[in-house]
């Protein structure tokens, strides 16, 4: 941290100040240029600068950039509902805007347990999560977080809530095949959720790819269909966190359409704003939202939720990906960016698995392929890594991985609107970086 800084976050390491942006360019004020190739925190889904965008805020800007939802409709929010409503699959079709991913998903869970009451549910209030997740900071979101150093201090603040193994399978020696193991993580949810007790369970919360604490875990085929049965054999409700995974990322608009899954809710955020602003959203049928609704109300919402000038940006944002085809992108360019990571994973022998869907995929360093043995903690590879591609103009984002107790993996999740080419400069100062590593 610099002597200069009244400002705290969670690390002191130093940055440089940004500049401006530009498409997957970012600049700091020294003129250096970096390849945004993790999207910020994967948010800035269709690159920096967007004219449209821009202009877009710029009008709502000249009209009004407030109007508090209990005392007018607004044009933007009600557009961007009908927009986010047509790109998403049948089934989904309530919204409810808020400002950011972790108050998403505290929003879900709070529909999911209003709608449950509506049913006469009153003992059903655990939700079900996974080990590794993250789902958000703030306490009801932390509380479903599957990531021990950032829930464990604040454990004796939270209700304490159910979860199971999330399906890391490439970590798995077992003679199983692959959709086996799909099943078989799939059946852990059963199980909990016999074990709890049916009637107090209300809803199993998922990212369909992991993010930031599994690195871009896609789980076999298998699993996405037996959990959607086993939640309806139960009565539990089904909610996706796409937070990180929505909004065209995976290749889909959302990543649930890849194994033609109608969640009950889905949480989004980070690329819905696409970092143009503060915004996110829960989407819900509305055989869930109308008997809330029609029993007084979703008790529930923040000052901030469904403003004009983010909704006028979101709109902005789902057009841009619209007309430029950028989900068709993410899914090619996915491809082009898996095939050179294989390429990273033969030439590199601590590099053991790589992983992903779209453009949100993964790398990650091991001690042993056979094994899968992290290497040690103290090496501190993911930081490291992170500095030597810094260094050279390239932005990536690592997390430990397994929960954040051991491992090092790193997302590379570039903005959606990147081509074949950039792609390839991207993966050579990655190389760079890599090779830096091995030394
Ligand atoms: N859910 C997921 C899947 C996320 O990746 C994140 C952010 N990393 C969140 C929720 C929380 O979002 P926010 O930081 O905007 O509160």
């Amino acid at each position: 941290m610099s002597d200069d800084s009244f400002l705290f976050y969670q690390s002191r390491s130093p940055r440089p100040f940004l500049d401006h942006g530009e498409g997957i360019y970012l600049f700091d004020e020294s003129g250096k240029r970096y390849i945004d190739g993790s999207s910020g925190a994967m948010v800035s889904n269709i690159g920096h600068s967007n004219p449209r965008v821009l202009a877009k805020m710029k009008a709502q800007m000249d009209k009004a950039t407030f109007g508090y939802r209990l005392h007018f409709r607004t044009r933007p929010s009600e557009e961007l509902a009908a927009k986010t409503v047509a790109m998403t699959p049948e089934g989904l079709d309530r919204v409810f805007f808020v400002s950011g991913g972790s108050e998403a998903v505290e929003s879900a869970t709070k529909l999911a347990r209003q709608y449950a009451l509506t049913q006469g549910q009153e003992s059903r209030y655990k939700v079900i999560s996974r080990f590794p997740s993250y789902h958000g900071c703030t306490l009801g979101a932390l509380a479903l977080t599957g990531y021990a150093p950032l829930r464990d201090p604040f454990a004796p603040m939270m209700q304490a809530m159910p979860s199971i193994a999330a399906p890391a399978t490439y970590l798995d020696r077992d003679n199983l095949s692959e959709d086996e193991r799909g099943l078989k993580y799939a059946e852990l949810l059963r199980d909990r959720i016999i074990e709890e007790g049916p009637d107090t369970v209300l809803a199993f919360l998922m990212e369909p790819v992991g993010g930031a604490s599994t690195g871009a875990l896609v789980a076999p085929d298998s699993y996405y269909g037996r959990v959607r049965e086993i939640c309806d054999e139960f009565g539990v409700l089904l909610i996706y966190d796409e937070v990180m995974t929505g909004a065209g990322r995976t290749g889909k608009f959302l990543a649930a359409e890849h194994w033609g899954i109608t969640p009950d809710i889905v949480a989004l955020s980070k690329g819905f704003g696409a970092g143009y602003a503060p915004l996110g959203a829960i989407i819900a049928g509305a055989h869930l939202v109308d008997p809330v609704l029609d029993a007084g109300g979703f008790l529930h919402g923040f000052t901030y939720a469904g403003n004009p000038m983010a909704c006028s940006a979101g709109l902005a944002v789902l057009e841009e990906i619209e007309d430029q085809g950028l989900i068709d992108n993410a899914a090619r360019m996915g491809e082009v960016l898996m095939a050179q990571l294989h390429i990273l994973m033969d030439r590199y022998p601590f590099i053991g698995d790589v992983r992903g869907k779209g453009l949100l995929t993964a790398f990650e360093f091991v001690a042993d392929r056979d094994t899968m043995a992290p290497l040690p903690p103290e090496m501190d590879a993911y930081a490291r890594l992170v500095e030597l591609a810094y260094e050279r103009g390239l932005i990536i984002y690592s997390r430990r991985t397994r929960g954040g107790t051991a491992g090092d993996h790193f997302l590379l999740a570039p903005p959606l609107i990147i081509t074949e080419a950039q792609i390839i400069e991207m993966i050579a100062i990655l190389r760079d970086a890599l090779d830096a590593f091995a030394e």
